[in-house]
């Protein structure tokens, strides 16, 4: 057997090396040759286990002291000079949660069941106005919620009767077992099968909950939605959620805003947008007109000489913010000037001579007089009086 490289050299860092650089450093090696990623390659699992071996023995400062101190003699153990080193003594679990939890999915929760854990939240949504979202509104959802069942106070268990503890995993929630692989034994840790993590087995089970220590009941819960939501964003309401596992806080209930389209209104962040026709004799004379706005109809005074798509703003016309209802988005409101395409026989008229004076197609009578008194052309403009 060839001579056992040195720990620190296997995974490349210096003697002083800190537990995070130990870490970074494995992960590397490990990510490199682990043998999911180079299946048949017995150089890569070869890698693969030494590097796993002196991160076992590095990470751990017990083991890392012995090693510094002895080096591998210190893990021999007088087993005939065989250099394997013994896995069995430590949980790869434990190392493989840390190191390969993030990039192999973390598909497997290692947090053990005994602790409290707050319940799971439950999602919600809520249809409202465009109106309700720029003002805010309250709202009632009907949710169905888990209560403790009163027969057995949440035990499950019918009345009378006690659960027992898990004989399978002596009431811990999680059996162990050992496994033979790559680099020797390792340790598991799973949910036990038989109490499905609680560490209680019920005998006879409550009638009214069937065991589940939980009645589900309809209730009716009150939602106050905040002036300045937009469409997707959440509402959380604390500890409407599932119950808590072993005391653990209830979870949360998330109610997701859904906001209606307005039939005039669009909406951009804090600002509003609208269209408004006006007339051509508006555009062109400038006057007032009443335009609509959240905060119902305003009036608006028009520029003379007003171009169709000119756009204003109404300044603090727009959605509050979410933060601060007094502060205010604006409102734009683009002005198009209606070409009217049905006119009576007199409007048809009266808008050729319009046309006529403006622009004059014939000899005409009339002269333009500019500003400075000069006469001006026929095709100059003319200056209301
Ligand atoms: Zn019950
Ligand atoms: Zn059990």
């Amino acid at each position: 057997m060839a001579e056992k490289r040195d720990y620190y050299e296997v995974l490349g860092v210096s003697k002083n090396a800190s537990d995070s650089e130990l870490k970074s450093a494995y992960r590397k090696l490990a990510k490199k040759y682990h043998p999911d990623t180079n299946p048949g390659d017995k150089e890569a699992e070869a890698k693969f286990k030494e590097a796993s071996e002196a991160y076992a023995v590095l990470s751990d400062a017990d083991k890392r002291r012995q090693y510094d101190q002895f080096g591998h003699a210190a893990f021999d153990g007088g087993a005939g000079g065989a250099g394997g080193f013994d896995f069995g003594g430590m949980d790869m679990g434990d190392i493989f949660g840390d190191i390969f939890g993030d990039f192999f999915g973390g598909g497997r929760s290692r947090r053990s069941n005994d602790g409290p854990m707050k319940g799971q939240n439950i999602r919600k949504a809520v249809r409202i106005t465009f109106k309700e979202a720029c003002f805010g509104v309250d709202k009632e959802l009907n949710v169905t919620l888990k209560e403790e069942c009163e027969a057995c106070h949440g035990s499950g268990a019918k009345k009378g009767t006690t659960p027992e503890t898990c004989k399978k995993c002596g009431g811990k929630g999680q059996v162990v077992f050992t496994q033979q692989s790559l680099f020797g034994v390792v340790r598991n840790v799973q949910t036990c099968p038989d109490c499905h993590g609680t560490g209680k087995m019920i005998k006879e089970r409550c009638p009214d909950c069937h065991g589940t220590g939980y009645i589900s009941k309809m209730k009716n819960i009150a939602v106050s939605i905040p002036a300045g939501i937009d469409n997707g964003q959440c509402v959380r309401i604390r500890d409407k959620g599932e119950p808590g596992v072993n005391g653990g806080p209830r979870g949360d209930l998330l109610v997701e805003v859904v906001v209606g389209n307005d039939p005039i209104f669009r909406r951009q962040d804090m600002d509003i947008y609208s269209t408004v026709s006006i007339t051509f004799a508006q555009a062109a004379l400038g006057g007032d007109i009443r335009v609509g706005t959240i905060d119902g109809e305003v009036i608006y005074t028009v520029a003379a000489g007003t171009q169709t798509d000119t756009r204003v703003r109404l300044r603090g016309k727009g959605v509050p913010s979410l933060r601060n209802k007094q502060v205010r988005g604006d409102h734009y409101v683009t002005l198009v000037v209606q070409v009217p395409t049905k006119m009576t026989k007199l409007q048809k008229e009266l808008l050729m001579q319009f046309d006529e004076a403006m622009y004059g197609n014939s000899e005409d009578k009339e002269e333009d007089v500019s500003e400075d008194g000069a006469k001006g052309k026929k095709r100059g403009f003319k200056r209301r009086k």
